[in-house]
Order: structure tokens, then sequence, then C-alpha cells
């Protein structure tokens, strides 16, 4: 053998062993129907993956024995369905945590219900913190019918604190009613306040003129009680028990990732956790767009870590946070036209687009100044806007903007986009700008809208179709925890179910509410994976199961891209891997 063909074949094999030692799996699911988002190769059985990464993607299952080393961890799907990890491209954290860790009564309107949450909330706190939230009532009211028969009704079941008083006794608690009407504090709260023995109006008594610990908005006991809570501020490791709640529930419902609203206190919390192995989920944190100008200022950058400010994919500084105007719920969202049942009432701007106490009158100038200067740092902004106004005013605000910079407006994002103008469908895909929508919301909200903004208006409303056929890039977000009238899920099935059959959770009406907006699977799954990578610019990188991106992926029971639309609420998540790493496993 020559010694040039000796070179080679050791050459050869030296290449030979360091490919084979580079394709070994940490971590290889396979026999799966493994649906990629990526439209090169749409399907595949099995996936490899090194450390974060997915090294692999292959269809025939054959394959992945060359992929299998000693220390490879085998995950058999045994023909279950995988996609790329969900993300939630629109949550509170903060207050979800605290929702979880806290009363939390929405659905409570009798006393076992109420003895049940308060016992499950004593047990994950220490003595002497105290408990509030609540909104008790708020489903009961649902039940009822429409909100306005539902206030009329009148009839309220009235808790008393010796309800909760042994399971409370080393905790002061001070509940809500779901309107806030009513409040409830037991002995503990009452005690530590002064006020167990004190005659105050607004405190109502039993037949023995004992308080019962039920107490009217009106009363001057309340803000005596409210002083004694907010001398009593959440600690620290109760806060961070929150977020890992939090983050405990991302893992078990599939979510690998949120765009969420953050403050800094959130974002050092954020920053501890990875600091402690135990952040789970990805985060685009999105500031307040009142504090571009502190931003840009401190040389803060898109896309950077708040530590290390470094460009980073799990814990990141995202777009900002705007405001335009109110929202459905209370009618504040803004109309160009007044709301069906307030003649008067065209809704309300918000304080990015006001300098009006009331929010009556508009100051699209300040949104603009905030856009510029957001600019300026090479931020993008992310504008909530509701009602047909508030959408078209920003879309105007959009346009110039992108007159002035000269540039699509990539990145950025109409939040909400819950009613739109049929004139205003196409400006999504001229300006470049994402809609970055909430499909459970139609599930809940579809129970007033016609009563509030009337039907013609309504065909505009969640329309994630027009949009589609438009050409709008759509991202979806669970507004997770929601208001105080009620949960926003934020199990993927929930969302997914809403997009497709426009139904309530319990399947009503029959074939959907404005069926003609219900959109396919296909782009429902889209829209929660790397429609929401190419939203933080990160669709080169994560999004899909692409062989070089970042390893995450959840594998649910149901095949999504089979099952009947009716079926989506039956769907589990079974595993969720979030940069190569399994952070849960049923
Ligand atoms: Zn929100």
């Amino acid at each position: 053998m020559s010694r040039t063909l000796c070179f080679w074949l050791f050459a050869a094999s030296l290449l030979l062993l360091s490919s084979c030692a580079e394709r070994t799996g940490d971590i290889v699911l396979r026999n799966g129907k493994i649906y990629t988002m990526d439209e090169r190769k749409p399907w595949a059985s099995a996936v490899v993956i090194v450390g974060n990464k997915i090294t692999a993607v292959l269809t025939d299952d054959k394959d992945a024995d060359g992929y299998i080393g000693t220390t490879t961890r085998v995950i058999d799907l045994r023909g279950r369905f995988a996609v790329p990890g969900f993300i939630d491209a629109h949550v509170h954290f903060a207050g979800a945590g605290a929702m979880l860790n806290n009363a939390n009564l929405l659905t409570v309107s009798d006393a076992e219900g109420l003895r049940k949450e308060m016992s499950r909330v004593a047990g994950l706190l220490e003595g002497g913190e105290w408990i509030s939230g609540g909104n008790w009532g708020a489903y009961e009211q649902w039940a009822q019918g429409a909100e306005k028969a539902g206030r009329r009704a009148g009839k309220r079941w009235e808790p008393n604190r010796w309800m909760i008083d042994s399971i409370t006794s080393k905790n002061p608690c001070l509940l809500s009613s779901f309107d806030g009407a009513l409040f409830l504090a037991n002995t503990a709260a009452l005690r530590a306040a002064g006020v167990e023995t004190a005659k105050l109006p607004g405190m109502k008594v039993d037949a023995r003129g004992r308080a019962t610990g039920l107490i009217d908005r009106g009363s001057e006991a309340l803000p005596i009680l409210r002083k004694e809570l907010q001398k009593h501020p959440k600690s620290e490791a109760r806060l961070l028990n929150e977020s890992r709640a939090a983050l405990k529930m991302l893992a078990e419902y599939g979510i690998v990732e949120v765009h969420d609203i953050t403050d800094d206190a959130q974002m050092k919390r954020y920053a501890k956790l990875q600091e402690l192995g135990e952040l789970t989920a990805r985060v685009w944190m999105r500031a307040d767009l009142s504090r571009a100008g502190e931003f840009v200022e401190k040389g803060i950058k898109m896309g950077t870590h708040p530590v290390t400010g470094e460009q980073d994919y799990y814990l990141r500084w995202g777009a900002f946070k705007g405001y335009i105007d109110g929202i459905m719920g209370n009618h504040t969202a803004l109309f160009f036209e007044p709301y069906d049942d307030q003649p008067n009432n065209y809704g309300r701007y918000r304080l990015h687009t006001s300098d009006d106490p009331e929010f009556k009158t508009g100051n699209m100038e300040k949104m603009y100044g905030y856009l510029k200067t957001a600019h300026q740092g090479k931020f993008v902004a992310n504008v909530h806007a509701i009602g047909d106004k508030g959408v078209a005013l920003m879309l105007d605000t959009y346009e110039r903007l992108m007159k002035d910079i000269g540039e699509s407006l990539e990145g950025y994002r109409v939040i909400h986009a819950q009613v739109i103008r049929p004139e205003d469908f196409t400006r999504f895909k001229r300006l470049g700008v994402i809609a970055e929508v909430n499909p459970y919301h139609v599930a809940d909200d579809m129970r007033w809208m016609e009563e509030r903004i009337g039907h013609e208006r309504c065909k505009g409303a969640y329309a994630f179709k027009s949009l589609l056929d438009n050409g709008a890039t759509l991202t979806f977000g669970s507004d997770w925890a929601g208001s105080g009238a009620a949960d926003y899920y934020n199990h993927p099935r929930y969302l997914l179910h809403a997009a497709v059959t426009r139904t309530t959770i319990n399947r009503t009406p029959e074939g959907g509410w404005f069926p003609e907006q219900k959109i396919s699977m296909h782009e429902a799954l889209k829209a929660y994976t790397i429609n929401a990578a190419y939203a933080t610019f990160e669709q080169d990188v994560k999004g899909s199961i692409t062989e070089g991106k970042l390893a995450d992926l959840t594998v649910l029971d149901l095949n999504l891209m089979e099952i009947d639309p009716t079926d989506i609420l039956k769907t589990n998540v079974e595993m969720t891997i979030v940069d190569g790493r399994i952070v849960f496993e049923k």
C-alpha cells in the first residue's frame, strides 16, 4: 500500500470515528409521529438531541439505531405525537404565580369549595403570611346567563369567617368577591387589624351581633384591614415560590417559552431561578414601553440576557409592551362607533396614548415618541390594541413609523387585535406587523360580544382566518393568568380548540361562533411555534424540529393532526423538553 493511500485511509477512519462520536445522542426520541413545523421535512419518526441541540431528524426510524450509544437515553414514543415546544406569546407570569399560590375562588360559591381552596393555599404558606385574592362567585354568575342578568338576579352566596377559621388560624385572610362588592376577613385578620369587635357600618353581623367577617366595599373596616395587609408584603421566598409554581405549570402543559410582561423585580427572580437551575422555560421579557428611554440610556439591547448583557435565547429582554386602549371586559376598548349596550361610550385610551386623566381624549404623538425612542435603541414594540379604532390607530402609527424609518416593521406586533375593520386586514402584511392573538378569548368572550358591539362588528372579531387570508402572521398567547372574572387557561389544548372550532369549552354553539373564522390545526400550530420564534427574531435557531436548532419539544398523547377537533380538549402533555433537558415527564 502506498504511503499516500495509507495516509488517506487513516484520515478517513479518524473522520469516521469523530463523526460517530458526534452523532451519538444524549437523548433519542424514536418511534413517534413527529410534526416538525419544518416544511422541508414535515414529518419524522425520530429525533436525536446532543446537549441543547437537535442534531438529527429522521424519517426512517431504523436510522435511529446509529445514534444510540451506551449513555444515550432512548425514549420510545410508541407512536405518540410530538411538536416543537409550544411558545405562549402573551403571559403575565408574576400574576399567574400569584394566582396559583394565593386564593383563587373564581369557581367557588359554597362553603365546601371555599374550605378546600383555603386549605390548599394555607398549606403552601408559612404561618403569619397573609392570604388575599379571591373573586368568589365569578363562575356562578356566569351560570346565571348573561352578565347583566346575573347581576340583577341579586341573590348571592354569603361566606363567613367561621367557614375558614380552623383552616387559616395561622394566616390572616382578606378575600374578595368577583366584583369587589364584598370582602371576607377571617378572625386572624380581624384581630390583627383590631376590628374583631368593632361595630363599623358595612360589617355584617350574625343574629347574636357578632361580626361574620363579611364586609361591604364601602365599610370603614376595609381600609383598616387593607393597611394591615400592606404591612405584610410577600417575602422574596414566597415570591420565588410563586414563580416556581408558574414554571411547574408551564412544564406540565408543554410550554417551553413565554413572552411575558416583566418588571425589574420579576426579572431578578428569573435570573435567580436560572442560577439555581430552576428556570424551566425560556422567557422573552417585555418591559413597559414608557421605559424605552431608560433602556436606551442604560445601553440595554433587545435579545440580551439581563445579567450578562450577551445575546441569549433563554432569558432575554424582548420588545417593549405598550397599550393603546382598554379591554372588552369593562367596555374600555376603543371603537369608532359606541358600544351597542352603552350608546354614549366609545371606550378609552391608555397612559401611552393619552394625557387626559380620564383617558377620553387621545394623543398618538405620545405613542409615536415612545416608538421612536425604542427604535433608536434597536428595540421593537408590541402594542395592545383591542377595539376597531384602537387597532386602526395603532396601524396608522406603525405606518407612519415605517415611512419614517424606511423599513418594514419586522417583529412589531399588534397585541390582541381583537376587533378589526374590514379595510384594516390587509395592513398587517403591508407593514410587516404580527397579530399576536388570544384564541381562548373567543371561547370566553363570545357569551357577550354581540350584546356589546353587535353582529356586524363581530364579523371582524377574533378574525384569525381573515388575518391569515390577508397574509398576516399570527402568534398565539393565552393572556394567562386572566382577569378577576375568568381564568385564561394556558393549556395549549384550550387555545388550539378555540382557534380550530370557535366553540366554548362546553362545545357551544354547535358549528362554532362565526365559523368562517375557524383556522386549520396546522395554522394554529404554526402560530404556537415557528411564528412565535419569528416574532422574537429567532426562527433560525428554534421554533421547529430541525437539525441544528435548539431542542425544545412537546410530546402529546393524541395526534392533533388526526383527531376530531372536538377531541382536542382531551389532549394531554406527556413530556416537555426545553433546551435539551426533560423538564416534565408524565
Ligand atoms: Zn395581557
